[in-house]
């Protein structure tokens, strides 16, 4: 799959590439002139197991809404601050506001957090982060965190002791959007995994080419089967890619069909609708 473009929000970006520099130079500087506390907070959206029929979880997403820029999307205001040396300030204030809402949750429900390349390869990021995790009260068998392949692959040796760290607390580590990078199987078995998030390009490509996609799916399924970890569908928009993934064996998913993304107000009553609809209801929602 070829890389997404992560641009979006109300920051427009010009295809001349010197007005582009320019825009991403307001949002490094913008980003570093802001009460990121006040303006930073996290979106939460519903992992949902096939098997049993219900949510088991949310993963939180970042969102930035700047008072000078409005909202900026993540995939530049996370870059943004990979650059200006404030990820590891930021990857602090969101887990933070993400165990805050965990720990509301019922206790049977897990979050997944997202965490940078960078913080995998600092080990002053990783103590800060098991720190707080250990602060917040939440039992760590309830945490998941998110890594991409390419985060894998800035310095293999570091981000396998980071995780290793994580890990050893009882937390759960993931790697997310898999199979969109340069994935690598040499390595695969070599760190701490428990989950696989098929990219989401593979559901999205079933469109385009049904069978090659078909194929893709269950190879992607069959391989996280074969290392003994779960697998879970990204970006399941509709009830035909629901079926083709099921139809895999995947039990997982996380996708529009599910829920968007949404705010700690709004997860109660999504919980509460859940519980009332029988499976079937809730499928068809
Ligand atoms: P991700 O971790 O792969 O998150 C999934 C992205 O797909 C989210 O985009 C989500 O809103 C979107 N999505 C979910 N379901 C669907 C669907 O059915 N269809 C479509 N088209 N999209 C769907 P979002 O929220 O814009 O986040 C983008 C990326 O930014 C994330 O990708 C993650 O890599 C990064 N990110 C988000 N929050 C954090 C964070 O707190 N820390 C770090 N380091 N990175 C974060
Ligand atoms: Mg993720
Ligand atoms: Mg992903
Ligand atoms: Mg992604």
């Amino acid at each position: 799959c070829a890389k997404r473009d992560n641009r979006g929000g109300v920051v427009i970006f010009s295809a001349d590439h010197e007005a582009e520099m320019n825009d991403l130079g307001r949002i490094d500087q913008t980003l570093r002139g802001s009460d990121l506390v006040r303006e930073l907070f996290v979106l939460f959206q519903p992992q949902y197991d096939l098997m049993r029929e219900r949510i088991v979880g949310f993963e939180a997403l970042a969102r930035w809404e700047s008072e000078k820029l409005g909202n900026v999307s993540p995939g530049l205001f996370i870059a943004a601050a990979e650059r200006s040396g404030l990820i590891e300030r930021m990857t602090s204030i969101l887990l933070k506001k993400s165990l805050d809402a965990a720990v509301q949750w019922p206790e049977a429900l897990r979050l997944s957090f997202n965490l940078s390349a960078v913080d995998l390869v600092s080990p002053r990021s990783i103590a800060n982060i098991a720190r707080i995790v250990r602060e917040s009260g939440i039992a760590p068998g309830r945490l998941t965190f998110e890594i991409t392949e390419t985060s894998m692959t800035t310095d293999f040796e570091r981000a396998r002791v980071s995780l290793g760290v994580l890990a050893g607390m009882g937390c759960h580590i993931a790697l997310d959007d898999f199979g969109s990078g340069y994935s690598s199987f040499a390595y695969i078995h070599r760190f701490p995994l428990h989950r696989i998030k098929m990219d989401r390009c593979f559901v999205a490509g079933l469109k385009e080419d049904e069978a090659v996609s078909r194929n893709i799916i269950r190879a992607i399924a069959d391989l996280a089967a074969n290392l003994g970890v779960e697998c879970l569908a990204e970006g399941v928009e509709t009830e035909a890619e629901l079926r083709a993934v099921q139809a895999a064996g995947i039990r997982y998913v996380q996708g529009y069909f599910y829920g968007r993304p949404m705010a700690q107000a709004d997860i109660a009553e999504r919980l509460a609708a859940q519980q009332n609809a029988g499976p079937l209801q809730e499928a068809a929602s």
